[in-house]
């Protein structure tokens, strides 16, 4: 579903700023991946790369999705593709509903691939079942955008967001931050429900708590802008245990 070859990246307004070194990553459908690393290490540039962010520019390699290079498309382009990566409202918009925002990006998308577009009924009923998934009430739906959302409440709106628009491939990036226990549970629970054997979740994280209740198919770390390691779960154990310390080491001595 995604290769990743060669990916090297620079911010786009300072050349001189590498921080993705030669990234090489396969996902495959119905495999869910972890990405882990230090703080500073190159892993939500690496999703913003895929998705499309106008910050950075790509200096060397290639990103295919289902074959095919996507390194010119915008981030819309590929969201239409069935890429995904939770979106941050930007700024709260008084009097907009996040219902009414996310029933436009799902039609968006359902014209580009071909399905029916949903009316404000049929889309609500179809938003309340998502809902239900990360435990939420359907008042949600009718909130101002980002009004008052918690850190929590952020969280949760990104997986909803994910199980509305029902992406092939996601990343979800520190999904676990600002989550109380409780909370993590729900919202793990939530991207079990939406995995499924036709799609691709990548879960971008500093700490191995969330897998705990997510098991990945393949984790890799990544140290100064390159995937120094991958594994299985039991890497994220590892890491768990010993830090990252020992690949900083490892991944030192190659240079
Ligand atoms: P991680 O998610 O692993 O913590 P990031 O991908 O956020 O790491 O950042 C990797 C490095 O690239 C950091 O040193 C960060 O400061 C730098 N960086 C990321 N985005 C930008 C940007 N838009 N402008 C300048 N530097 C950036
Ligand atoms: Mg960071
Ligand atoms: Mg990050």
């Amino acid at each position: 579903m995604l290769e990743v070859k060669d990916l090297h990246v620079c911010v786009e307004e300072d050349p001189s700023e590498k921080i993705l070194k030669g990234v090489n990553l396969t996902i495959n459908k119905g495999e869910i991946h972890a990405i882990m690393g230090p703080n500073g290490s190159g892993k939500s540039t690496l999703s913003k790369v895929v998705a499309g962010h106008e910050a950075y520019e790509v200096t060397q390699g290639d990103i295919l999705f289902e074959g095919e290079s996507i390194l010119e498309l915008d981030p819309e382009e590929r969201a239409h593709l069935g890429v995904f990566l939770a979106f941050q409202y930007p700024v709260e918009v008084p009097g907009v509903t996040n219902k009414t925002l996310l029933r436009q990006a799902y039609n968006t998308i359902a014209q580009e691939q071909g399905r029916e577009e949903l009316d404000p009924l049929q889309f609500e009923d179809y938003a309340k079942e998502k809902l239900e998934l990360i435990d939420m009430k359907p008042e949600f739906l009718e909130r101002s955008i980002n009004a008052g959302f918690s850190g929590g409440e952020k969280k949760r709106n990104e997986i909803f967001q994910m199980a509305v628009l029902n992406p092939k491939l996601s990343f979800l990036d520190e999904t676990d931050s600002g989550l109380d226990i409780d909370a993590l549970k729900t919202v793990a629970n939530g991207i079990n429900q939406i995995a499924d054997e036709d799609k691709a979740i990548c879960m971008v994280t500093h700490y191995q708590r969330i897998l705990d209740y997510i098991t990945p198919d393949h984790v890799h770390v990544m140290i100064d802008g390159k995937i120094a390691k991958s594994g299985d779960k039991e890497l994220a154990v590892k890491l768990e245990e010993q830090g990252y310390d020992w690949l900083i080491d490892t991944a030192a001595a190659s240079v």
